[in-house]
């Protein structure tokens, strides 16, 4: 079974903000937030709610930046 990786605390992301270049701080899966229908995502965020991956989403704790990424994942 695959299961994500970030969800699952097996692995961590490391992204840095393309602003500021702090570390990203992962906010766990983009549908925690809005639900996969919701109006507020992005034609682009719909298009990647197909992909079965985990979609979370990352931010800058310092200047506020923030992004979706599909999470990798695990084989358990
Ligand atoms: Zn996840
Ligand atoms: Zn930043």
């Amino acid at each position: 079974m695959r299961v994500c990786s970030l969800c699952n605390r097996l692995s961590q992301m490391e992204k840095r903000c393309p602003a500021c270049g702090l570390l990203l701080a992962d906010g766990g899966p983009v549908a925690d937030y809005y639900g996969p229908y919701s109006p507020y995502m992005s034609r682009d965020s719909i298009e990647r709610i197909a992909d079965p991956r985990c979609i979370h989403l990352f931010y800058c704790p310092h200047c506020g930046f923030d992004t979706r990424e599909c999470a990798p994942e695990t084989e358990v």
